[in-house]
């Protein structure tokens, strides 16, 4: 058995790349089954690079198959923020309470049509000896005005998909992983994944 270290501790994201690579006769891990204290900084300028950065970081330290991923929320009317601070949208602590709460303030007044945003989410591939590749999914939306729906996490409750006609957190797990930026990034490293070992 080969394994594979997805660089979070979420246990919902690391359950869409095990749904992937377990049938693939992989192990899949995440930073809470390894002994690493490596604390990498997100210094990059793109959802790309910093994906890049903890996942060669990692791949490094552990000499093993890493893959990693970054991502955030694009709204248009915002000139694409708050991007790659979406986690901090609303300052350090990371509240997705707080981050929703500004963005909705910042969009007070912008009519309906003017709300589109997208979801983005690079992922990396790092292995030892190999070059690193990335992948890019993205989901298409509008911006509500309030909240709804219980599933999901940041801004999920006010993130409406069209082609659902529902609230990104009025969709299930299994739901949300086949429309979601992330789902879409993980397809493309799977589809190519043959090519890659
Ligand atoms: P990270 O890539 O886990 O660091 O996520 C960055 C931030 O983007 C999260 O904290 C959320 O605020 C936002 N984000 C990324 N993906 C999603 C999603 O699927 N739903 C809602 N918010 C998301």
């Amino acid at each position: 058995m080969k394994d594979i270290l997805i660089a979070t501790k979420n246990k919902g994201k690391a359950k869409d790349f095990e749904s992937i690579f377990g049938p693939l006769g992989y192990t899949v891990k995440t930073l809470d089954d390894v002994a690493s204290h490596l604390d990498v900084e997100e210094t990059g300028s793109t959802f790309e690079a910093n994906a890049i950065l903890k996942a060669e970081a990692l791949a490094n330290e552990l000499n093993t198959i890493v893959i990693a991923d970054d991502s955030g929320l694009e709204v248009d009317a915002l000139n694409g923020e708050p991007g790659i601070y979406s986690a901090r949208y609303a300052g350090e602590a990371k509240s997705d309470d707080a981050n929703m709460d500004k963005l909705l303030a910042n969009l007070d007044g912008v009519p309906a049509e003017e709300r589109t945003a997208r979801f983005v989410c690079a992922i990396a591939l790092a292995q030892p000896g190999k070059e690193t590749v990335t992948y890019r999914g993205t989901c298409e939306g509008v911006i509500a005005n309030e909240r709804r729906g219980e599933f999901g996490f940041g801004y999920d409750p006010i993130f409406f998909v069209p082609a659902q006609n529902k609230m990104m957190a009025e969709l299930t797990p299994e739901q949300k992983s086949a429309i979601s930026h992330r789902g879409a990034a993980i397809q493309k490293l799977r589809a190519d994944w043959d090519g890659l070992n």
